[in-house]
C-alpha cells in the first residue's frame, strides 16, 4: 500500500484519488478552499460520459442546466455564425460546486483523506524526486507533508509545479499569453419576461483579443468577459456597459461569481511526470486550448493517472514508470490538440478587423468553430490551400497563418515519435519535436 499525496481538489486529482484509493492505497487531498468555497459558482459543460471512463458513478441528484444553440458575432456585429446544438442526454452544465462536492463524496465513500483550508506553499524534494508537499494548515501552522507519490491537480498556477528544480524537467511556467483571462458572473434579471434562447458568443467584443459571452438564464444574465494573455478592470467594464446597453434585462447586482480566474489555452506539457510526480488537469495544461474546456480531459486523465500508478510494483512510483500515464494521454487526447492550439496562436494575433474580415468573408465558418472541440477531420492539405488562398486579400496576415498552419502537417510525427516507453534520449528527442510545433 502506497501513500499518495493530491495537491488541490482538481477534478483530475479526485478521480485519481478514487481510483488509488479503490486499488487499497492511502490518499489525503490538500485544498485551499473549503467544503463551501470549492468549486466555481456558475455552470460549465461537461460530458457524463467521462464519469464511466473513469469508473465512478454518474451523479443521480445533480440538476443539470439545458444547453443552448450557441450563435458567434463577429466584432462588428455584421455577421452571425449559429452552431446548433444537437440534444443529448449526455451533454449537460453542470453546477461547478456541486461537482467538486459531488467528486468529494465519491472520494470520501472509498476512504480517501480530505483535509480542506490547507493551501499548498511548494513540493518538497530531495536531489531526484518530489517527496512530499509543504502545507500551510488552517490554523496558519507550515509543515511538511509526505508520500510516495504526489498528484498535482493544484491548477494552472500549481504551487508545486512551479517549485520543482530545473533539472527534473517539468515547466514550471505556463506563461500569461498562453492563458484565456476571464471573468464571470450571473447578474440579476431585471425583467423576469426576458428570453433570448441563445447562447451568444461575441469574438473581439468591444476590440479585446478574446471571447465574450452573454446567456440569458430563467433567473439570471450570465456574462463572461475573457482576453487573450490579460485583463483589465477596464476592459471588463467597457464589456459590461456594452451588454447593458444590448440586454437592458442585465442588471446590476452580482448574484453569483463576478471574479477574475485564468484558463490555460496551450498544448498538454511537453513533460508532467517526475520521480514521486505526476501533473493533471490544468497544473499539466491538458485543456481544448481554443475553448478552454478542460473538465472532460482532467477526469479521464486522472483515471488514466490512476490505472498507470495502480500497476507500479512496491510504491516505487518513478518517472519510467509513470511516464505512460501521459504517453496514453498524449496518444488519447494531448497530441491532437497541438493543432487547436496553433489555431488559437493563430487569433491571439489578429485585430478586431481581421476577425471581421474572416467571418465577412467566410474563412472563419462553422467548420472552424467547430474544431475548437477538437475535430480536425476537414483538415487537410487542400483545405489549408484554399483558406489561405481567401486570405490573399489581407496577405498580411498569411505569414502567421502559414507559420500555424505548418503544424498541422507536422501532427503526424509527433504521435510517431512519441516513445511508448521512457527512454531519456528517445523522450528528449520528442520533446524537441513536440515543443517546436
Ligand atoms: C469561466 C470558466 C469557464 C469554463 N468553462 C468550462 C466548460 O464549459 N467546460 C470545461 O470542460 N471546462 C471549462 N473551464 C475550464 C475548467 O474549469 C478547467 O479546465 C478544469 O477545472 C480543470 O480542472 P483541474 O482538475 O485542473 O482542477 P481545477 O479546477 O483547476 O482545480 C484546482 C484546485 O486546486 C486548488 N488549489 C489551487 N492552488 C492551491 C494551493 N496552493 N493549495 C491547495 N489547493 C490549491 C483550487 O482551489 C482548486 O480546487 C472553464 C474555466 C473557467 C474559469
Amino acid at each position: 500500500m502506497s501513500k499518495i499525496i493530491v495537491a488541490g481538489a482538481g477534478h483530475g486529482g479526485l478521480t485519481a484519488a478514487y481510483n488509488m484509493a479503490k486499488a487499497g492505497h492511502r490518499v489525503a487531498v490538500y485544498e485551499k478552499n473549503t467544503p463551501e468555497t470549492v468549486g466555481h459558482a456558475w455552470h460549465d459543460g461537461m460530458w457524463l460520459g467521462s464519469f464511466d471512463r473513469v469508473n465512478m458513478p454518474r451523479p443521480t441528484e445533480m440538476e443539470f442546466r439545458p444547453n443552448k444553440d450557441m450563435v458567434f458575432f463577429n466584432p462588428k456585429k455584421t455577421k452571425t455564425l449559429t452552431l446548433n446544438f444537437e440534444p443529448s442526454a449526455n451533454t449537460v452544465f453542470v453546477d461547478r460546486h456541486a461537482l467538486v462536492l459531488y467528486l468529494v463524496s465519491q472520494c470520501r465513500s472509498v476512504g480517501v483523506e480530505f483535509y480542506f483550508g490547507s493551501e499548498v506553499l511548494s513540493g518538497e524534494c530531495s536531489f531526484d524526486r518530489v517527496r512530499g508537499l509543504r502545507v500551510r494548515t488552517p490554523e496558519g501552522k507550515e509543515e511538511t507533508v509526505f508520500g510516495d507519490l504526489v498528484i498535482d491537480a493544484a491548477g494552472m498556477d500549481s504551487p508545486v509545479r512551479k517549485s520543482l528544480p530545473a533539472r527534473f524537467g517539468i515547466p514550471n511556467e505556463i506563461p500569461d499569453a498562453d492563458a484565456f483571462f476571464v471573468y464571470r458572473a450571473y447578474f440579476e434579471k431585471t425583467d423576469p419576461e426576458a428570453f433570448d434562447p441563445r447562447y451568444s458568443v461575441y469574438f473581439f467584443h468591444c476590440g479585446h483579443p478574446g471571447m465574450d459571452w452573454m446567456i440569458t438564464e430563467e433567473d439570471c444574465m450570465d456574462v463572461l468577459v475573457g482576453k487573450f494573455g490579460g485583463l483589465s478592470q477596464r476592459e471588463i467594464d467597457e464589456s459590461l456597459a456594452d451588454f447593458r446597453a444590448e440586454y437592458p434585462a442585465m442588471g446590476s447586482a452580482v448574484v453569483r461569481g463576478g471574479y477574475m480566474s485564468k484558463i490555460p489555452l496551450t498544448k498538454t506539457l511537453s513533460l508532467i511526470v517526475a520521480n514521486g510526480y505526476a501533473a493533471v488537469g490544468d497544473a499539466a495544461g491538458m485543456t481544448v486550448p481554443l475553448n478552454g474546456c478542460g473538465i472532460d480531459l482532467s477526469l479521464q486523465a486522472g483515471g488514466i493517472l490512476a490505472n498507470v500508478a495502480s500497476g507500479v510494483k512496491d510504491g516505487n512510483y518513478t518517472r519510467e514508470a509513470l511516464w505512460p500515464y501521459q504517453e496514453r494521454y498524449c496518444i488519447l487526447d494531448g497530441n491532437k490538440l497541438v493543432i487547436v492550439a496553433k489555431l488559437r496562436a493563430f487569433l491571439a494575433t489578429l485585430r478586431g478587423e481581421n476577425v471581421d474580415f474572416l467571418l465577412e468573408n467566410d474563412i472563419l465558418t462553422q467548420t472552424e468553430i467547430g474544431m475548437a472541440g477538437g475535430n480536425m477531420r476537414a483538415v487537410n492539405f487542400r483545405y489549408i490551400l484554399r483558406k489561405l488562398k481567401r486570405l490573399l486579400p489581407q496577405a498580411y496576415l498569411l505569414p502567421a497563418a502559414a507559420k500555424q498552419m505548418k503544424g498541422v502537417v507536422r501532427l503526424p510525427k509527433i504521435t510517431s515519435a512519441m516513445p511508448a516507453a521512457y527512454d531519456e534520449a528517445r523522450v528528449k528527442r520528442w520533446r524537441a519535436i513536440y515543443d517546436s510545433i
